[in-house]
C-alpha cells in the first residue's frame, strides 16, 4: 500500500512579526503546525518558535507509523513476537491510551490500526468485508500488554499494530506547550491540525477557535474564545474519499473495523491537548448519545458535535451565545465556554 507522506515538508512560512508576536507555520505530522506567540525579546520569541518546530519533528520520527526507523514501526514489527522495551515517553502515552479505552469501554483504541491499515484514504483503497473482518478480530487494547516494570508493550496477537493518530498530536502539542512556558513565554497558541492549546492572550484579548462547518471547506459553525484550554476537533472531512454514496474517513469503529457515521465533528475542550485529541476521536466514535452521556460525566470536559445532519449538540457547561440557523455560517463569537 503506498503512502504519500508530507511529515517534514521543511516548509517554514513566515507569516510577519509585529512587536515580539511571531507567528509562522510548517507542515510536520503529515498535517498543518502553527505557532503563535508573543515574548518581548523577539530573540526569545524566535527561540520559542525554533523550539516548537524542532519537537514537533521530534515526535514525528519517534510516533509515525509511516517512518520504518520510528520507535513505533519497530513495536509494529516487533511487539508480535515479544515484549519490546520503548522510552518513557512512548511508555507514558500508551498507558495514557490504555486508560482512554478503558474510559470509553474500548472505543478509542490504539489497535485499531490492526484494520485501519487497509485503508488508504488518499486511493481511495479499503478492505472487502472479509478481510475487513479477519483483520478487526485483532484490534482489542486489552491485547496489548504494558510492563511497567521492564517498560516494554507485547502484542499478545501477531499482526496487531498500533497507531498514534488520535493522541500524539495532541501530546506534541502539550509537549511544545511546556517547552514555551520553559522559555517564559505565556502568551502562545500551538496547532497540529486540529488539536490547539493556548496560553494568555492574543494582542490582549483572549484566544478565539473557529469550529470548522464538516460540509463546507470555508465555513465556520461556531467561534469559542478560550483562556489557558486546549481544544481538538475530528471530524469526518479530514481523510476520506466516498463511494455509492458512502464516505469512508479516517475515524474507525473498532467493533466493526469501519469508520464511524453517527456524526460529522466533534469538538473537545478541555485542560490538555492530549485529553482532548484522544477524547474527540472517542467522542467521535461513540456517537451522539453515548458521546455526550460521557463528556457529561467527566469533570472540566466540554464538547460541541455536529450530527449526521449537520446539527449542533452542546454540552451542559457550554452556552451558545448565539445558536446559528440551519445553514447560517460564520458566528463571532457563537459559543462562550
Ligand atoms: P483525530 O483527528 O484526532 O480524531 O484522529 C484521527 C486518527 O485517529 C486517525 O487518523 C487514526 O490514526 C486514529 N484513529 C482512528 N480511529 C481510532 C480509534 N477508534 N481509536 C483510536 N485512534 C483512532
Ligand atoms: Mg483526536
Amino acid at each position: 500500500m503506498q503512502r504519500v507522506l508530507c511529515f517534514v515538508l521543511g516548509l517554514v512560512v513566515s507569516a510577519g512579526a509585529a512587536g515580539g508576536w511571531l507567528r509562522e507555520q510548517a507542515d510536520i505530522m503529515g498535517t498543518r503546525i502553527v505557532v503563535e506567540l508573543y515574548h518581548p525579546d523577539t530573540a526569545t520569541a524566535q527561540r520559542g518558535v525554533d523550539a516548537v518546530l524542532a519537537e514537533m519533528r521530534r515526535i514525528d520520527t519517534t510516533m509515525s507509523p509511516f517512518i520504518d526507523s520510528s520507535e513505533l514501526s519497530r513495536v509494529n514489527r516487533e511487539a508480535g513476537r515479544h515484549p519490546v522495551t520503548v522510552s518513557g515517553e512512548l511508555f507514558g502515552l500508551l498507558q495514557r491510551a490504555q486508560r482512554v479505552s478503558e474510559l470509553t469501554t474500548g472505543a478509542f483504541d490504539v489497535t485499531f490500526a490492526s484494520v485501519g491499515f487497509l485503508y488508504d484514504y488518499r486511493q481511495r483503497v479499503r478492505p472487502d468485508d472479509r478481510q475487513r473482518k479477519t483483520a478487526t478480530a485483532l484490534v482489542d487494547y486489552r491485547q496489548m500488554v504494558l510492563d511497567p516494570a521492564r517498560r516494554s508493550v507485547y502484542f499478545r496477537r501477531p499482526g496487531m499494530r498500533i497507531d498514534l493518530g488520535g493522541i500524539a498530536k495532541g501530546h506534541a502539542v502539550d509537549r511544545c506547550m511546556r517547552l514555551l512556558q520553559d522559555l517564559g513565554i505565556d502568551n502562545a497558541l500551538v496547532r497540529a491540525g486540529g488539536d490547539s492549546r493556548v496560553a494568555g492572550e492574543r494582542w490582549g484579548r483572549p484566544w478565539t477557535i473557529g469550529i470548522r462547518d464538516p460540509r463546507d471547506r470555508d465555513g465556520v459553525v461556531a467561534v469559542i474564545p478560550l483562556v489557558d484550554v486546549a481544544v481538538s476537533t475530528s471530524g469526518d472531512y479530514e481523510r476520506f474519499f466516498e463511494q455509492d454514496g458512502v464516505r469512508y474517513h479516517h475515524i474507525i469503529d473498532p467493533r466493526s473495523g469501519d469508520s464511524a457515521r453517527g456524526l460529522r465533528s466533534v469538538t473537545i475542550i478541555g485542560p490538555d491537548a492530549t485529553t482532548t485529541d484522544a477524547l474527540s476521536t472517542s467522542v467521535f466514535v461513540l456517537g451522539l448519545v453515548k458521546g455526550l452521556a460521557l463528556v457529561e460525566r467527566l469533570p472540566g470536559i466540554d464538547a460541541i458535535l455536529v450530527d449526521a445532519d449537520g446539527k449542533l449538540h452542546y454540552s451542559s457547561d457550554i452556552e451558545p451565545a448565539r445558536k446559528p440557523d440551519d445553514g447560517v455560517k460564520a458566528t463571532s463569537p457563537a459559543v462562550a465556554p
